[in-house]
C-alpha cells in the first residue's frame, strides 16, 4: 500500500472489547452469567474452526459459549428443533447459526427459529424487517454489516455520501443496503444481473464489497480517492483474501485489509450484540 489509510479492525474491536467486558462484570455482578450458543450445522472444517475461534474470544470475555453441533444428515427438522430447544432455554442468551449450512439443508428457515431477542447476529426477518423500516434503534444489527459501517466511518459521516455496495447476499449486502440508507447515505446496490459494475462504482463516495468472489474489485474498477470496505472472506491456496484485488490499495483513499480488517472487528461486535440482546430481553421488549 502508497500512501492509502488501511482501516484496520482491530484498534475499534480492542475498544468494543473492553466495553463488553465492563458489562460482561456488571451483569454477572448482578447474578446474571451470560451464555451463547453457536449452532454449526455443517462439515466444513473452517466453518467449524471459525465457531471455535469465536469460542476463544468468549473465554477473554468471561462469555460462557456452547458450539452446539448438528450432523446435516440429521436433517431440517433436527437443525430447526435444536434452535428452538436453544430459544426457549432461559440460560442460554444468545443464539448464532453459522452459515453457510451443510448440504441438504435450508438456512432461511433455520435462522427464523432464533427468537429475534436471541439473535445476536441480527440476521432474523424481525430483526431485518425493523432495520429495513428504518427502526434500527429496536433491532440487534447483524455484525458483519455494523463492522463495514464502522470502518467506513473512520473517514467521516456517511451521511450525505454517495455508497455503492457489491453483493446483496444473506450475511451482508442484504442488511448493508437499509443500514446505510438509515445513515442517510445514498445507496446504489449491485449484484452478479448488474451489467456494468465499472459505471456502478464510479459515482461513489465509498466502496463496500461483500460479493464472496476474490479479486472481483480490481484498480481499474475504482477511481482515486474513493473508499473502499472489503468484507469477502475466501481461502485461495490456502490464504485469507478479500473480494477486493492488492493493487486497488494502489488507487484508494483508505482501504480494509484482508486479512485484519472487517473480520476482527465482527468478531466482537458479535458479542456486544449479546450485551445488547440481554437488555432487551430484560426490557422484555
Ligand atoms: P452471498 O449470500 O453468497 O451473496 C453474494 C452476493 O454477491 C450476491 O448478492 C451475488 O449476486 C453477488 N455477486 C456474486 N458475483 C458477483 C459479481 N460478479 N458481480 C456483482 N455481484 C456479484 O454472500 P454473503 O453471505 O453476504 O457474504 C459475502 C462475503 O462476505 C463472503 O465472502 C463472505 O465470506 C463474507 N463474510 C464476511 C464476514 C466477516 O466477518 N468479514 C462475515 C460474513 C460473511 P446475486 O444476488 O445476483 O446472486
Amino acid at each position: 500500500m502508497s500512501d492509502v489509510l488501511a482501516l484496520r479492525g482491530a484498534p475499534i474491536a480492542e475498544t468494543v472489547r473492553a466495553g463488553i467486558a465492563d458489562d460482561v462484570g456488571r451483569l454477572k455482578a448482578s447474578g446474571l452469567e451470560p451464555r451463547m450458543a453457536v449452532v454449526v450445522a455443517s462439515n466444513d472444517p473452517a466453518t467449524i474452526s471459525y465457531a471455535e475461534a469465536k469460542g476463544r474470544t468468549a473465554a477473554k470475555l468471561g462469555v460462557a459459549l456452547d458450539v452446539v453441533t448438528v450432523d446435516p444428515a440429521q436433517g431440517q427438522a433436527a437443525l430447526e428443533g435444536v434452535i428452538a430447544e436453544l430459544s426457549a432455554d432461559a440460560n442460554v442468551q444468545g443464539i448464532l447459526l453459522d452459515l453457510p449450512v451443510g448440504e441438504g439443508l435450508q438456512a432461511e428457515p433455520a435462522i427464523d427459529r432464533i427468537d429475534p431477542l436471541k439473535d445476536v447476529d441480527g440476521l432474523t426477518s424481525v430483526n431485518l424487517g425493523l432495520i429495513a423500516l428504518g427502526r434500527e434503534a429496536e433491532a440487534i444489527a447483524p455484525a458483519t454489516p455494523d463492522a463495514c459501517i464502522r470502518l467506513a466511518e473512520e473517514t467521516g459521516s456517511l451521511s450525505g455520501r454517495r455508497v455503492t455496495v457489491v453483493g446483496r447476499g444473506r450475511s451482508v449486502g442484504r442488511a448493508l443496503a437499509p443500514m446505510l440508507i438509515n445513515r442517510d447515505a445514498t445507496v446504489t446496490v449491485c449484484h452478479s444481473k448488474t451489467p456494468d459494475l465499472t459505471a456502478a462504482i464510479a459515482p461513489a463516495d465509498v466502496v463496500f464489497v461483500a460479493a464472496g468472489r476474490p479479486g472481483l474489485i480490481t484498480e481499474a474498477h475504482i477511481r482515486p480517492g474513493q473508499v473502499v470496505i472489503d468484507a469477502g472472506i475466501n481461502m485461495v491456496d490456502g490464504r485469507l483474501v478479500g473480494d477486493v484485488a492488492p493493487a486497488v490499495a494502489e488507487v484508494a483513499s483508505a482501504i480494509t485489509p484482508v486479512p485484519g480488517g472487517v473480520g476482527p472487528l465482527t468478531s466482537s461486535l458479535i458479542f456486544a450484540n449479546l450485551v445488547r440482546a440481554i437488555a432487551l430481553q430484560r426490557q422484555g421488549s
